[in-house]
């Protein structure tokens, strides 16, 4: 059996590309009207120019399929960081090596703190954030902050440098269910000039790191790309080709993508191409007729108005009220869920800044249950 990334040496997306400039609007007419994307050059043609002029029938093609499969629901998590040391310099990130912002690795009981201040929100569902430091985001760290939190978060997802499958096993073993890794840029000339020191230079090695921690056991996987390095035809393909290969290879487990798009953060790097909204749009219902199946994430990377939109057509898992700082999660106000401090050290500027009450509140509104709890270990055990 091959990995993903033997086989992403074999692909060639040119027909694909070519598709995706140049498909006519009876091609996406016949996919809309057949109700799925049964290629992926039926995919490339939701992402053509032809298709702009069709958003409304995609987004409600798009918004039926998505509640076929996961009802009127979204998944709501926060992500937690626990440190911003890294030995990656990676040109577009708040946490590369040669940035100059305050270091800091979260001691056990202030990641406790930061824990149960989430809790409090309502969140039962975490993601523990790190940056890829061997001396600082050790194994034994992560598991002892995994084994604390799991007394009182259900489900834990992790999204921290790759390892080998055997070094992810203590981490599931310890209570954490979930992966997270963004291949960032499916281009590799454009990997490799943006990666340019540290373990994560290695393309092919992060690419197949999914299949690794399927193999360690995860239940849960989550793949992605950063809009805004490289042409986002190309990266919403190879996102959808990647995604299509683990839902084959990985089968037990449940897959999400997400496609976050670049916001301003301490870098050297200035965005190539950004994915306008409606485009944005197109690739969300591309994927969801195309794999109606797929969790689809949303951050708060997008302002409040967007997200709010592109929550009934597609999406079913949503982070909100986040920090992207170590310890930013102490620092806000109670009461107006405002920063009382400046976030110096964060990875990125969220833009949606509302609460998560706020948000859940805004989802109920829409028709939508924000869904807190969604899996319990007592669920997998014998
Ligand atoms: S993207 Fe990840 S690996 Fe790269 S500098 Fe930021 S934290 Fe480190």
């Amino acid at each position: 059996m091959s990995t993903f990334s033997e086989k992403f040496k074999t692909l060639n997306f040119d027909r694909p590309l070519d598709i995706a400039a140049t498909a006519s609007s009876a091609t996406v007419e016949r996919i809309i009207s057949q109700g799925r994307a049964r290629t992926l050059n039926d995919f490339a043609a939701l992402l053509s120019p032809a298709a702009e002029a069709y958003l409304e029938p995609l987004c409600h093609l798009s918004q039926k399929l998505t509640q076929k499969h996961f009802g009127k629901t979204i998944r709501m998590f926060a992500p937690l960081y626990l440190s911003n040391e890294c030995v990656n310099v990676c040109k577009y990130c708040g946490f590369s090596r040669h940035n100059d912002i305050p270091r800091i690795t979260l001691d056990l009981e202030t990641v406790e703190k930061e824990a149960r201040i989430l809790h409090n929100q309502g969140f039962r569902s975490i993601l523990l954030v790190a940056g890829e430091h061997p001396k600082y985001v050790s194994n034994g760290y992560v598991e002892e902050c995994v084994k604390r939190l799991s007394k009182f978060f259900p489900s834990i997802a992790l999204e921290l440098g790759p390892l080998e499958s055997e070094r992810y096993e203590p981490l599931v073993n310890a209570g954490c269910e979930a992966l997270l890794v963004y291949q960032e840029t499916y281009d590799e000339e454009t990997y490799r000039a943006l990666h340019t020191a540290g373990p994560k230079k290695h393309f092919h090695w992060r690419m197949d790191t999914p299949e690794r921690a399927y193999a360690a056991g995860f239940r849960r996987l989550g793949i992605g790309a950063l809009f805004g390095l490289h042409d986002w035809h190309k990266e919403a393909l190879a996102l959808a080709s990647h995604a299509e290969h683990i839902l084959q290879h990985c089968w037990k487990a449940q897959l999400n993508v997400s496609m976050p798009r670049m916001r301003p953060a301490k870098g050297e790097w200035e965005q190539v191409e950004f994915l306008k909204d409606h485009n944005f749009v197109q690739v969300i219902t591309a994927l969801r007729i195309f794999l109606p199946h797929v969790g689809i994430t949303l951050s708060t990377r997008e302002p409040a108005s967007l997200r709010d939109g592109l929550a009934p057509i597609g999406i079913t898992t949503m982070s909100a009220g986040s920090s992207t700082e170590p310890g930013g999660y102490s620092s806000f106000d109670e009461t107006t869920f405002q920063q009382t401090r400046e976030q110096e050290g964060e990875q990125f500027h969220i833009a949606d800044e509302r609460s998560p009450a706020e948000v859940a509140a805004v989802l109920n509104k829409l028709g939508y249950e924000a869904v807190w709890k969604d899996f319990d270990q007592s669920l997998i055990q014998a």
